[in-house]
């Protein structure tokens, strides 16, 4: 999978974000989920599969009310490693603002028992648009699906929607009133503050 995309649209001299590379599959495949404080917040969930993070803008955030649908405007595809970017894009930058890891973790496939049947389940969803995932994060767990909408009023043809499937994780709560960093425990203000401006996780991949 290509990170062109990605790469044209950033100054790696300006912003320290990752350049990055495509990864393998490893024994687990990683989600993460972004707060996105840009010209408009946002949430940006991210699933590894084909090497990269498939991306996609979720402007109210993921919910974990059966009866929310949310929705997930596919994005251009981003490095494995950007799933631990905690910190400040600079001014005129693309995406100028600050980035929390607001949840992050495993996930699988619905119906694989692996990673690299997890990987093939995802990437024929994609092309299929539709994929049903079980999320082990901090914040979000068990079962969620996407749909990709067929009547897209964008003409763009990258509109999805995100919701929760019905299990024992689902509640009648607004999970995004939670809203501290699932690695540094920080605010958005304090990530805002910090000095290093970029986090640096201490776990091994
Ligand atoms: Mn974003």
């Amino acid at each position: 999978m290509s990170l062109a995309t990605y790469k044209k649209k950033r100054k790696f001299d300006s912003t320290p974000e990752p350049a990055g590379k495509p990864t393998k599959v490893g024994k687990q495949l990683h989600f993460v989920v972004q707060k996105h404080e840009a010209t408009r917040l946002h949430y940006d969930f991210r699933l590894e599969a084909e090497g990269v993070l498939k991306s996609w803008a979720v402007p109210k955030g993921p919910s974990i009310n059966t009866e929310d649908k949310r929705l997930a405007m596919m994005v251009e595809d981003h490095p494995f490693d950007y799933r631990t970017f905690e910190g400040i894009i600079p001014e005129g930058n693309y995406g100028a603002g600050t980035v929390m890891v607001w949840d992050e973790g495993n996930y699988i496939a619905l119906g694989a028992h692996d990673a690299k049947e997890s990987d093939k389940l995802i990437r024929a969803g994609i092309k299929k648009g539709e994929l049903k995932f079980v999320l082990n994060g901090s914040k979000l767990k068990g079962g969620f699906a996407m749909v990709k909408l067929k009547n897209d009023k964008t003409g763009k043809g990258n509109s999805w929607l995100l919701f929760k499937e019905r299990d024992e994780y689902a509640k009648k709560i607004v999970i995004t009133k939670k809203d501290k960093s699932a690695v540094s425990g920080r605010s958005m203000q304090q990530i805002e503050n910090a000095k290093d401006k970029v986090w640096k996780s201490n776990k091994k991949k």
